[in-house]
């Protein structure tokens, strides 16, 4: 089995940081089917390919097989089968091992690059299409893909076979790619091999984040990656129905006339909550340069832009998709141009130094450094205490003790890398605020329980010294 990714974006060879494999070697892995290589058929700055090389040993399929008590381990069929040379759910879940950190979209070297749409070609040379060829360009071209998939001809005029050449190309991000070929590989080809449980559903969300909900063909790419299963699909369908819910309710938020200034209640969603304690914090120190790092999507430069004692405010992101969401809910394009010239987005990884980011009063980090490896933390520190050094820094993160009153599994958000207690946070905070000459006051922003404290942390550091 062969799956093909090429760029052409100069230089090319960084698909190697991207993939996080060099293209200098061969690398071999150890999957439950048989051996996994990946290699670099060419690596040049003008053009990179790598190929995912799966060996399928049809013994320790067998094996593996009859392990699982699977009805087809009896008889030939399990020595006489295509498993071996068609692309399937096994090539697929070879690419989620071996690729894991690629699909997530993070990447240590190149952030800004995981985060960028490149030119892309992905060839898989034998895939089994059940449904016909044409079923493959209805699953990739809505996702912004050109889609040839050539039906492959039997020997000796016997017509064509069941299985297909795969070509895409495309611009996208890296990790769309991936996650479009982790879900639709296996659904092509309509066989999976392994029992179905009950986490391929958050599987299928998690892969099919920002693309499965609106997709036309979402239906049926449910069903067959659930294996048919109906309860399976509907409790996975009825997900993918919320979030397009969601997305919708975004859309008009994003619309600046339907954006209500929030009216002081008891009880306002935590996401209001947090940006009224961000901005009367930053009201009260008298900040009128600001940066909101990791803006994501805008929601506080949106409050900012309503306040006109913010002369200067900068939302700084590593995602460029955030960015133009951003982007079209401030409606930059419409503004006066005094008022435009206030606000400014721009591309930043947060573990880099960035000149630009230098000289503010205050710098917000909300909600974001949950979202960064805990060993590039110290790089995000020294960038923004260390470098960029506002005179203050405003911090919120999640409370994991509250984590008890939601009904959660595991950590609140999937991207989240971590979450930290109380005792965690403050030890951070203290921590960075000694090394780096600040001082720090730490608040609880939500519902207080008594056993737990709030949802949200905040803590909000004030340099001692003038930088
Ligand atoms: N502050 C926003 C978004 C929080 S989500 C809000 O509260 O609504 C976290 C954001 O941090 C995402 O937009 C993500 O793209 C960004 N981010 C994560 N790691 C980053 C990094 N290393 N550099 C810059 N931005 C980063």
């Amino acid at each position: 089995m062969l799956m093909t990714v090429s760029t052409t974006h100069t230089p090319a060879t960084d698909l190697g940081f991207l993939l996080v494999k060099h293209p200098d070697r061969v690398h071999q892995f150890e999957m439950p089917a048989g051996l996994a290589y990946v290699m670099y058929p060419e690596a040049t700055e003008q053009r990179c390919t790598a190929a995912l090389l799966l060996d399928i040993d049809p013994h320790t399929l067998s094996s593996a097989r009859h392990r699982a008590k699977a009805p087809e381990s009896a008889g030939l069929g399990q020595f006489v089968n295509d498993r071996p040379y068609a692309a399937s759910s096994m090539l697929a879940s070879a690419l989620g091992r071996i690729f894991r950190s690629a699909l997530r979209g993070a990447s240590k070297d190149r952030p800004e690059l995981a985060a960028t749409p490149i030119p892309l070609e992905i060839a898989v040379p034998v895939l089994r299409c059940r449904g016909g060829a044409e079923l493959a360009p209805r699953l990739f071209d809505p996702l912004g893909w050109a889609t040839s998939a050539a039906p492959i001809p039997l020997d000796d005029d016997w017509g064509d076979s069941r299985y297909v050449e795969l070509r895409l190309t495309g611009t996208l991000r890296l990790a769309d790619a991936l996650n479009h070929l982790y879900v639709l590989l296996p659904v092509l080809d309509d066989a999976k091999h392994y029992w179905i449980a009950p986490d391929e559903i958050d599987k299928l969300i998690r892969a099919g984040e920002g693309w499965l909900a609106g997709h036309p063909e979402r239906t049926l790419i449910t069903r067959r990656f659930l294996a048919h299963r109906r309860a399976l699909a509907g409790t996975a369908l009825a997900r993918l129905a919320e979030e397009r819910r969601r997305l919708d309710e975004l859309d008009e938020v994003a619309d600046p006339d339907t954006i209500e200034t929030p009216e002081v209640e008891a009880r306002q969603p935590l996401a209001v909550q947090r940006r009224e304690s961000l901005l009367a914090v930053l009201r009260e120190l008298g900040a009128a340069r600001v940066l909101d790092l990791g803006c994501g999507s805008g929601a506080l430069l949106s409050d900012l832009v309503r306040d006109r004692r913010f002369t200067e405010i900068v939302g700084a992101d590593v995602s460029s998709r955030s960015l133009e969401i951003a982007e079209r809910r401030l409606r930059l394009d419409r503004l006066p141009e005094r008022q435009r010239d206030r606000i400014k987005l721009w591309q930043t990884a947060l573990t880099y130094r960035d000149d630009r980011l230098r000289g503010f009063d205050a710098a917000v980090l909300m909600e974001v450094i949950e979202h960064v490896d805990p060993p590039r933390l110290a790089a995000l520190e020294d960038a923004v205490f260390g470098h960029a050094a506002p005179i203050s820094v405003l911090v919120t993160t999640p409370n994991s003790e509250y984590n008890v009153h939601y009904e959660l599994e595991g950590l609140r958000h999937h991207d989240h890398r971590f979450e930290w207690t109380r005792a965690e946070f403050t030890a951070w905070s203290t921590r960075v605020a000694e090394f780096y000459g600040y001082t720090v006051r730490l608040h609880g922003i939500g519902e207080q329980d008594p056993e737990t404290g709030t949802p949200t942390q905040f803590a909000v550091f004030t340099r001692e010294v003038p930088a």
